[in-house]
């Protein structure tokens, strides 16, 4: 009888699952295993939103396990020594993981091949689980070129390979019975989570896309960008967990079809764009992709306005209520995220890696690829092709909040003040600025942009 082992990792789910079928294809019996990695808790990365949401999609995937017969097995440690561990104890000649794009994935994968090597296994990355499209699989022409720097021929290119077929999820899982497991986690026991978190699992994440292709993707493309209208599809935490398989995703998409369904996949290949940039670059996760000389405010007061930035006090309504959206959710609306991150680097001048860890530690969606590529993108250190553009934040609460139902949602003191005066409450008489206990703009936007313009041209 052979035995594999599927590691999971960013990918918790059994529909479209081509490691774990691949190991059902192989063997007889296969141990599903998901390791507490230690190194990932100590980078920080572990934060209670995205721990309780994992909590939710590691008992879900194990209740899927148990329906075909199976179960999760759940160890904590080192991730190599824990697999190399399990390999010995199930008798495994092969482990089977989907491949990752940031350094940590990359590094992981290295490091489980040679350990592995050494005990007579076999590792299998396989792509195109974790994206739809595996980084490297479209390149630009061009001598040594390793990654696509620009979006829209990445697009056309992305577009271009037929998808591989969506795979079924298996109807039996027969997994070893003399294996132990740890107890898995449970959300409840967790705190410090954000009071309106989503809830994880694979089934949550197949009846939202069901949901989605039936009563809201038709409206994407006129909707997206309406803050208030909240139309997107709220699928990122479980693109991140991988509880919804990206392929999958964008088969189902377009076979809805109509130009709702082409705006939706769009924005599919915006996140493989960002995971193909870091696995060709994974040092972009902390450092400028496209470096600069000039130097991100820190002198006085600068402290102060990046917490009141965190803390939904700007003075800015649709910058404290994109951010206090962020805390009560640990999600936020795309558009609030571009203009809170401009309004962090572009207008206070903050380095973006200040509003990047503020971002990973809320975001129940937060990604390395996508967080820190989206955030270079903004500050004008990543891949946009105008690094200069700022984000007027009274424009775009106008363009994009035009009644203030987002701002009057989440900054309930101004809730009495009707569009436009919502996003100016600055221009109100004295006395009934007083009344609102909300604060004064950080601020002038003016002198902000003069101060922005003054720095980029020096450097
Ligand atoms: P939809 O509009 O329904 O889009 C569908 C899917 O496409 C999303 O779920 C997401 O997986 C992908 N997508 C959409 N927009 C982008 C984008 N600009 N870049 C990459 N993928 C995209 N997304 C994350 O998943 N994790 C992050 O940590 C993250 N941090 C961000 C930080 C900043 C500063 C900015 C500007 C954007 C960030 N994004 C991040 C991208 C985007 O804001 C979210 O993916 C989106 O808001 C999630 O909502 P949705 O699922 O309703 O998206």
């Amino acid at each position: 009888m052979n035995t594999a082992v599927v590691l999971y990792t960013s990918d918790l789910r059994l529909h479209d699952h081509p490691p774990l079928r691949a190991a059902l294809a192989a063997c007889d019996r296969v141990v599903p295993l998901f390791v507490r990695d230690r190194g990932i808790e100590r980078s920080g990365f572990a934060v209670p939103n995205r721990l309780a949401f994992l909590a939710d999609c590691l008992a879900d995937l194990d209740a899927g396990l148990r329906d075909r017969g199976g179960r999760l097995v759940l160890r904590s440690g080192n991730v190599v020594d824990e697999v190399c561990a399990l390999v010995r104890e199930a008798g495994a000649g092969q482990v089977h993981l989907a491949a990752g794009a940031s350094g940590y994935a990359q590094h992981r994968e290295r490091r489980l091949h040679e350990a592995l090597r050494s005990q007579g296994c076999a590792l299998h990355a396989h792509d195109a689980v974790i994206t739809a499209v595996a980084p490297g699989a479209v390149l630009p022409k061009g001598k040594g070129a390793d990654h696509f720097a620009v979006f829209t021929p990445y697009l056309r290119r992305w577009s271009e390979p037929p998808p591989r077929p969506v795979a079924a999820a298996p109807r039996a899982v027969r997994v070893p019975e003399d294996i132990g497991s740890e107890d898995l986690p449970r959300r409840s026991s967790l705190t410090g989570t954000s009071p309106g978190l989503a809830r994880g699992g694979e089934g949550e994440a197949r009846r939202m896309l069901t949901r989605w292709l039936r009563s809201g993707i038709a409206r994407y493309e006129d909707t997206h960008d309406d803050l208030a209208a909240d139309a997107t599809s709220r699928l990122s935490p479980h693109l991140h967990f991988g509880t919804l398989s990206p392929v999958e995703a964008a088969a189902r998409a377009r076979t809805a079809g109509g130009p709702g369904a082409e705006a939706f996949v769009r924005q599919l290949c915006w996140r493989d764009f960002h995971h193909q940039v870091l696995a060709a670059r994974p040092e972009a996760a902390a450092r400028d992709y496209r470096p600069r000389r000039d130097r991100w405010r820190t002198g006085p007061g600068a402290e102060e306005e990046v917490q009141a930035w965190k803390d939904g006090r700007t003075g800015y309504p649709v910058v404290d209520a994109a951010m206090r959206q962020l805390r009560h959710e640990g999600w936020m609306h795309n558009r609030g995220r571009l203009l809170a991150a401009s309004f962090l680097t572009k207008t206070l001048y903050a380095d973006w890696r200040t509003g990047a860890r503020h971002f990973l530690d809320l975001l129940v969606d937060g990604d390395v690829a996508n967080n820190q590529l989206n955030w270079q993108w903004v500050a004008g250190t990543g891949t946009d092709t105008r690094p200069n553009r700022v984000l007027n934040p009274v424009r775009q609460g106008l363009r994009h909040d035009p009644q203030g139902r987002y701002v009057h949602r989440w900054v309930p003191e101004l809730s009495g003040l009707s569009a436009p005066r919502v996003h100016e409450p600055w221009k109100l008489p004295a006395a009934e600025r007083a009344r609102l206990d909300y604060p004064e703009p950080l601020v002038d936007l003016a002198e902000a942009q003069a101060r922005f313009r003054e720095a980029r041209q020096g450097a």
